[in-house]
């Protein structure tokens, strides 16, 4: 019998020091930070204070880089495993960054490990995965789609040892305060194919010819996602990461995993949103009874359930793919998918049920309802998702006269 849900003893421990130390000591650091607990909220070097100290005690707690190889200071768990640390982690926003597996560094640290040079990975990854320094990912342009990279506009062209790039990027997350950027450009004219006209370049910040025109205010505030006008800026072909013309490669190899690290830490965001619709249906009386005892609710609380469930079920699967070196593609693709989706109904069933409550900011449903519309375009939007998924199932039915190796290719 292969199928096992369970952790072992090792594991188990690991779960409950992670769980305790974000009750213990996150969350009481958040309530402070954000002036939950009576005294006003934190700014600046008080606010990075408190957060430098958490780090510290996590990672004298062992509590550090969970996605990371121990070679690298890490854990060197396997992603299921990372997936009961991530979920354990997202239940404050601050614990990820406590841990160091926070977007879009971590993202980062896996293509480093990946791709780079023994020299850039001694230069960037290294202090990266000693919380010395921050990065980013910069490839999203505002003059074209970002769903489709093969339309990269921002240039780079080669002049003796350096390359020449000029473009314009925004949402770059991280970019105010990084120390450097992995940036994507296009350096082939006439590719093989459109997919190889793309190449990745490390960028030491900040740099002559990269300005940061602004950071962009969202629907969740100002919150360190930079446009950057990129001008006349040199770079030594030393700085290329992976070949030439590999950069939708490396974007794509950097998706994977990102992807499902982040519906790892939507389920936690979830499970609170319905703990809190729970916990109000059992308080709040209205026409004869409690919340919890009308069918309604009921119906809301029991839909929230089963995607939750169908939600870790997929994480857990598609996880075990990246474990067994399998292609993942197909299973990350559905999961990123239905829990984004799950995450924004799940949320906005909880405010629905907390009624004014639930749209003041007394509670964090309004701030999780903020972030959470996100997750349903970056990473790739749902309907690329879709189309995937939709081309995927064709392909097996033509191929096979069966679509079930597109719904998981599972034992059933
Ligand atoms: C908070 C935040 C942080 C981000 N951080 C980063 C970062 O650090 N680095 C970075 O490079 N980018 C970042 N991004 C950008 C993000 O990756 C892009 O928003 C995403 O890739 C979608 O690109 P786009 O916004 O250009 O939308 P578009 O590609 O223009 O898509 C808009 C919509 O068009 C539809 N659509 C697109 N293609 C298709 C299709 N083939 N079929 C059907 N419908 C389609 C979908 O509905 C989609 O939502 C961030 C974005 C946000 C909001």
């Amino acid at each position: 019998m292969a199928i096992d849900f369970s952790f072992s003893p090792e594991l188990e421990d690991l779960r409950g020091r992670v769980r305790t130390f974000i009750a213990d000591e996150v969350k009481p650091a958040e309530a402070r930070i954000e002036g939950h607990d009576g005294g006003e909220p934190l700014e600046g070097r008080d606010r990075i204070g408190v957060l430098i100290e958490l780090r510290k005690k996590a990672l004298a707690a062992g509590i550090w880089l969970p996605h990371m190889p121990e070679e690298w200071g890490g854990m060197g768990l396997g992603h299921v495993e990372l997936a009961m640390v991530q979920a354990e982690a997202a239940k404050s926003h601050y614990g990820p960054w406590v841990f160091n597996c926070q977007a879009p560094d971590e993202g980062n640290m896996h293509t480093l490990l990946h791709w780079a040079t023994p020299e850039q990975a001694e230069k960037y990854l290294k202090p990266l995965t000693e919380g010395k320094t921050w990065s980013c990912f910069a490839m999203t342009e505002p003059e074209v789609a970002g769903s489709d990279p093969t339309l990269i506009r921002t240039n780079a062209y080669e002049d003796g040892d350096e390359w020449v790039i000029n473009g314009h990027k925004w949402f770059i997350s991280n970019a105010h305060r990084a120390s450097f950027a992995i940036l994507i450009c296009r350096t082939e004219e006439n590719p093989d194919i459109p997919q190889a006209a793309n190449t990745a370049f490390i960028i030491d910040l900040p740099a002559e010819g990269w300005n940061e025109v602004r950071q962009i205010e969202t629907m969740h505030g100002g919150t360190g996602h930079s446009e950057i006008v990129i001008e006349d800026l040199r770079v030594h072909g030393d700085q290329m990461l992976g070949g030439r013309g590999q950069g939708h490669l490396l974007g794509q190899y950097r998706l994977g995993p990102a992807r499902l690290a982040h519906c790892m830490r939507w389920i936690s965001q979830a499970e609170t949103a319905l703990d809190m619709m729970v916990e109000r249906s059992l308080n709040r009386f209205s026409h004869g009874s409690l919340l919890a005892e009308k069918q309604g609710i009921q119906w809301m609380i029991a839909d929230s359930a089963m995607e939750i469930y169908q939600s870790k079920l997929m994480v857990l699967h598609a996880a075990y793919k990246i474990d067994r070196q399998e292609d993942f593609k197909a299973e990350v693709s559905m999961t990123k998918h239905f829990v984004a989706n799950s995450l924004n109904r799940i949320i906005d069933r909880s405010i629905q049920v907390h009624g004014a409550l639930g749209y003041s900011t007394d509670t964090p449903l309004a701030h999780m309802y903020q972030h959470a519309r996100w997750a349903r375009f970056a990473d790739g939007a749902d309907e690329v998702h879709q189309m995937r998924i939709a081309q995927r199932t064709i392909a097996a039915y033509t191929d096979e006269g069966t679509t079930r190796r597109a719904t998981g290719d599972l034992p059933v």
